[in-house]
C-alpha cells in the first residue's frame, strides 16, 4: 500500500493529520492519540481542550518530539510552515517505517507490522528534523514550571542558554542583557540579582513567568503553552492569562494553548480543537464555545455546561450519562467513544445502531467547523434530547 501524501492546509503554520501515538502495556499498544488532527492558522492561537487524560498533551508532545512514550508516535503527519523555507513534516515517513500501524476493520489495538532497521533510521532523521524545527523558532511553556526548570542552574544561566538559540553569536554581556529584557517582558524584577536565583527560590507565579520568559527568549514564531495556569492561585492565574494575552495578541506569534480552563481558552484563542479520550471530536472557531445555537459536539456542550456550573459554584453534572463521574482515559472499541455520556444518543434524533457500530468521522458543518457526530442536525438533536430530559426531570 502506498503511503498517504500530506500537504499543509492553506495559510496554516501547523497542519497535523492522522496522528497516532501509543504506549506499550504488556503485549498490546494502548493508543493514547487516535488519528489526531489540528490546524493552527498563521498568526492564530488554537485552544486544545478536553478533560484530563484525553490525550491533549501527548498529542502535542508527539508532534514536537517531546513524548517519552514508547513506541510514541507511529503514524501521521505534522507539517510546520515556519519562516521562508519549505514546510517541514517532522513525522514524514513515520507511517512507512514505524513497527506498528493503526487498527483496521474490527481490530481494537494498533498492530505490529514490521521489524527492521527502517525504524531506528527514521528516528534519527526525526531528531534531525526536530533540531531544524527548533532553529526555525518553536517554544514550549511546560505545565509544572518548577519541575520543568533545571534545579541545578540559576535562572540566568537557563535564560542565557535560551537567548543563544536565537542569537548564537551574542557575547556574554549581550546575552545577559537580553535575558534581563525577557525578565522585564514577563513583569519580573529586571536586574542581575534575579538572574542569580535558583528555581527553588521562586514562588509558583514567578516560576511560571520564568518559564514564559525562557520560551520567549528563543524568539519563537510558534509557541505551545501546556496548562499554563494549573496550580496557581486565582489572582496569579489572572495575571498570567493577561500576560499570555498580551504576548500572544502581538500578531506575529502563532501557537497552541492546551487547557481545560475554557474561560482562558476563550480569551486567548481564535480556534478550538476538542479532544475526548484520545480522539479529536470537534474543530472550529472559538465562537462555537460561547454560542448556544452553535452546532457544537455534545461533548463540547458538556464541557461548557460544566465550566458554567463551576463558575456559578454549582457541582458539575453530566447530561444523560450512563457514566456520571470520572470517565477519563483513552478507550478503544467500536462505535462512538462518547456514547456512554451522550444526551443525543440517549434521547435525541440519531441512528443509535450507527453510534454503536461506527466511529463518526469528522464532518464539515460550516465553513472551518467540523464535528465527529452522526446526528445530521447536532444542535436540533441536542435541543430535542435536553428538552426531553428536562421534561423528564419535571415529571
Ligand atoms: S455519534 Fe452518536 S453517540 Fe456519538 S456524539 Fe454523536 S449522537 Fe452522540
Amino acid at each position: 500500500m502506498t503511503a498517504k501524501v500530506y500537504a499543509p492546509a492553506p495559510g496554516a503554520i501547523l497542519t497535523a493529520r492522522d496522528v497516532w501515538a501509543g504506549v506499550q502495556v504488556g503485549k498490546i499498544i494502548k493508543p493514547i492519540v487516535q488519528g489526531g488532527r489540528l490546524t493552527v492558522p498563521r498568526g492564530g492561537i488554537l485552544g486544545l481542550v478536553g478533560e484530563s487524560g484525553s490525550g491533549k498533551t501527548q498529542f502535542v508532545r508527539a508532534m514536537m518530539g517531546l513524548s517519552s512514550l514508547e513506541p510514541g508516535v507511529f503514524a501521521g503527519s505534522a507539517i510546520y510552515a515556519i519562516g521562508d523555507g519549505p514546510p517541514v513534516d517532522v513525522l514524514e515517513g513515520v507511517t512507512t517505517y514505524a513497527p506498528y500501524r493503526p487498527p483496521r476493520g474490527d481490530e481494537l489495538f494498533p498492530q505490529r507490522e514490521r521489524i527492521g532497521w527502517g525504524w531506528p533510521l527514521w528516528r534519527r532523521r526525526h531528531r534531525a528534523r526536530l533540531a531544524l524545527l527548533r532553529t526555525l523558532g518553536v517554544g514550549f511553556i511546560f505545565q509544572n514550571p518548577v519541575g520543568a526548570l533545571n534545579p541545578f542552574l540559576r535562572i540566568g544561566t537557563q535564560l542565557v542558554e535560551a537567548v543563544r538559540v536565537a542569537h548564537p553569536s551574542a557575547n556574554g554581556k549581550e546575552a545577559e542583557e537580553r535575558a534581563i529584557h525577557w525578565l522585564a517582558q514577563v513583569h519580573l524584577t529586571a536586574e542581575r540579582q534575579t538572574l542569580g536565583l535558583y528555581p527553588h527560590e521562586l514562588s509558583g507565579g514567578m516560576a511560571q513567568r520564568v518559564m514564559i520568559a525562557l520560551a520567549l527568549a528563543g524568539e519563537p514564531h510558534f509557541i505551545v503553552a501546556d496548562e499554563p495556569t494549573t496550580g496557581l492561585d486565582s489572582h496569579i492565574r489572572l495575571e498570567i492569562v493577561g500576560l499570555l494575552n498580551r504576548i500572544m495578541g502581538q500578531g506575529n506569534l502563532s501557537g497552541i494553548v492546551i487547557s481545560h480552563d475554557l474561560p482562558m481558552i476563550a480569551r486567548l484563542c481564535d480556534r478550538l480543537t476538542v479532544m475526548y479520550r484520545g480522539r479529536v471530536v470537534e474543530e472550529g472557531p472559538i465562537e462555537a464555545l460561547g454560542n448556544p445555537k452553535s452546532d457544537s459536539h455534545p461533548y463540547t456542550r458538556e464541557l461548557k455546561e460544566r465550566a458554567e456550573s463551576l463558575a456559578k459554584g454549582r457541582h458539575s453534572r453530566t447530561r444523560g450519562g450512563v457514566e456520571k463521574t470520572g470517565g477519563t482515559g483513552v478507550v478503544v472499541g467500536t462505535g462512538c467513544i462518547y456514547r456512554s455520556r451522550c444526551a443525543i444518543y440517549k434521547d435525541g434524533d440519531v441512528d443509535k445502531a450507527r453510534c454503536e457500530r461506527e466511529q463518526p468521522p469528522m464532518r464539515v458543518i460550516a465553513d472551518g467547523h467540523q464535528v465527529a457526530c452522526h446526528a445530521e442536525d447536532v444542535a436540533g438533536a441536542w435541543d430535542a434530547a435536553t428538552s426531553l430530559e428536562a421534561g423528564g426531570h419535571d415529571g
